[in-house]
């Protein structure tokens, strides 16, 4: 118990990914269900815990955005520290944020060791379909490349997918513990 909330489950989870791929926005929604069209210039590194009903439980996810340290991929150990998630991030517009996908994920591998943490990749910006480059079928091969749970197409603008996102974390973190 913290804070007036009660749980059943407690889970960091965490997001990663290139500069300008849409996890702040990712998180806003996840916060408070809105939407900034400015860059959201996270100036400490943000948290924010919320309940989510799994099977009857309840199940807590603290969500942790970055702080902009992506620029400089200067993550502190105790970003990563005690994650049970992480949430992959880049721009389905946006080649360069997919291929970095893999020295996100060993980023990830290196501070965490090879087991006990659950990758969800998920493409954003869905919205912007007509300029899509990368494909759902090049992204599904990458979650199977390196082992990843689940791949999610969202759209942070358009609100589309988050929210089941979220749900299907709180869902498998509560299935595997
Ligand atoms: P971060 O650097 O990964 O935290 O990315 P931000 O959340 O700050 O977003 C970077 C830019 O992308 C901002 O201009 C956002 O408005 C925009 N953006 C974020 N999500 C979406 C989305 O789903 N669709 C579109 N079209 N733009 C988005
Ligand atoms: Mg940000």
């Amino acid at each position: 118990k913290s804070g007036g909330l009660e749980w059943d489950f407690f889970f960091k989870v965490v997001l990663i990914g290139d500069a300008d791929v849409g996890k702040t926005s990712i998180f806003r929604r996840f916060r408070n269900g809105s939407f900034a069209q400015r860059r959201g210039s996270t100036a400490e590194e943000d948290k924010h815990t919320k309940i989510l009903q799994v099977e009857g439980k309840r199940v807590a996810l603290e969500l942790w955005d970055t702080a902009g340290l992506e620029r400089f991929r200067s993550f502190t150990h105790g970003f990563l520290k005690g994650a049970a998630a992480v949430i992959l991030t880049y721009d389905i517009v946006n080649m360069e944020s997919f291929r970095n996908i893999k020295n996100w994920h060993e980023v990830v591998e290196k501070l965490m060791g090879e087991h006990g943490i659950c990758s969800i990749l998920v493409g954003n910006k869905t919205d912007l379909e007509v300029s899509r480059k990368v494909s759902r079928e090049e992204a599904e091969k990458c979650v199977n490349t390196y082992g990843m749970s689940a791949l999610f197409e969202t759209s942070a603008r358009e609100f589309q997918n988050v929210t089941e996102m979220f749900e299907h974390i709180a869902w498998k973190l509560k299935r595997d513990h």
